[in-house]
């Protein structure tokens, strides 16, 4: 059996080898490295992949998030409505801005943010929300527009998780996650469903005005060359990563496809465990693209779980241990823990399991054997 590893870089870099070789001495021959051609190309494409009007490249997920959020014009003491079980960068940039974070309770099947919740904690402060795809799978756009139509509040779309998902909106359209509200962020993380070999990230929105202040902000708030509108930042995305970005891209629907058949053949092997609550997807297959295959153990043994599949060599993440409202950077006296039912009753549960494009049926097998076996 080769061996069981979280994510395999290693392996998928095999299969297009040759290609990024090529394009790193391309560019490290004419020292392109900062907005090269690379980088616009790639916008290019990815623009065409999400049918979105604008990607603007940058360095990394969480400035993405921050860079929308200043993009928008939030104000210090604006509230800005997020779900509790995420990880933490989603709310750190939030508060890093000034603005007030407000953590609202999950779904149990999807993990993904509460309507009722989010209606909950909707207050005249309130001006944006941040739904997480979180782990892959898309949260309920339709429900998250029409409350924020209702009161006027922008939506941002966390899409770190879930790069190439599709949503199948009500009015019949099937759109990209992170293409759906009013601005949407992803991550390029080495392990993200799409990742570059260092940092990176992007925004995507289909509203010029956003897309031309967002450009400057990227950019040290420069609209014209060494003319500071506005408090900017530099955030980039640089040529070896976009030319790995570009490598891949082409390959996304095909590793998503391998991620989702891993899920399936999991899920048959665990399915039937009573202890054991597999992930739900709720809607067609591709509305799902797994970034994490997350389990939820019932019985009370999910740290024995982790204890026993340490000793037998099987890695494992717990994603997310803590509730972002009980973390120290985060707490706030406002908060209710009867608002958290959910977000800590998971907590106590999620284990995830080795998720990427490489794995076989013969890793899956022993991974699940493994499992069922210690959890009669
Ligand atoms: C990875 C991730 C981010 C941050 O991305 P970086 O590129 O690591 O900064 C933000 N939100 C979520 C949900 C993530 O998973």
């Amino acid at each position: 059996m080769k061996k069981l590893q979280m994510v395999d870089l290693k392996g998928q870099y095999q299969a297009i080898k040759s290609q990024i070789d090529a394009s790193f001495e391309e560019i490290i021959d004419n020292t392109s490295f900062i907005n090269g051609p690379e980088v616009h190309a790639f916008q290019k494409d990815l623009e065409n992949y999400l049918g979105v009007k604008h990607v603007i490249p940058c360095a990394n997920g969480t400035d993405a998030l921050q860079i929308a959020m200043m993009g928008l014009g939030l104000q210090p003491g604006d509230e800005v409505i997020t779900a509790d079980f995420t990880f933490a960068a989603t709310v750190e940039v939030i508060a890093l801005l000034q603005l007030t974070p407000v953590l609202v309770d999950v779904d149990e099947d999807s993990f993904n943010i509460n309507i009722e919740a989010i209606k909950k904690a909707i207050t005249p402060k309130t001006k944006a929300i941040v739904p997480v795809h979180l782990f892959g799978q898309a949260a309920h756009m339709d429900e998250i527009l029409a409350v924020a139509k209702e009161h006027k509040l922008f939506v941002i779309e966390d899409n770190a998780q879930a790069i190439g998902a599709n949503y199948y909106s009500k009015s019949g359209k099937v759109l990209k996650t992170g293409t759906i509200g009013d601005v949407g962020t992803t991550s390029f993380f080495p392990s993200k469903n799409l990742g570059c070999y260092g940092d990176g990230g992007a925004i995507f929105t289909n509203d010029d005005n956003l897309a031309y202040t967002i450009r400057g902000i990227v950019n040290h708030g420069m609209y014209e060359r060494y003319h500071h509108d506005v408090v900017g930042v530099n955030s980039r995305l640089d040529s070896l990563q976009a030319a790995v970005l570009r490598a891949k891209l082409p390959k996304l629907d095909t590793y998503n496809k391998a991620r989702q058949k891993a899920a399936k053949t999991y899920s048959e092997a665990l399915k039937n465990n009573p202890n054991i609550i597999t992930p739900e997807i709720l809607g067609s297959e591709d509305t799902h693209v797994f970034h994490q295959y997350t389990l939820r153990i019932t019985n009370g043994r999910r740290d024995a779980l982790a204890e026993h599949l340490k000793e037998k060599n099987v890695p494992f993440g717990i994603y997310y241990p803590i509730p972002l409202h009980a973390q120290k950077a985060y707490t706030d006296e406002r908060f209710n823990e009867s608002d958290f039912k959910v977000t800590n009753q998971l907590v106590k549960e999620v284990i995830s399991l080795p998720m990427h494009t490489e794995l076989d049926d013969e890793q899956i097998d022993f991974i699940t054997a493994t499992i069922n076996t210690f959890l009669k």
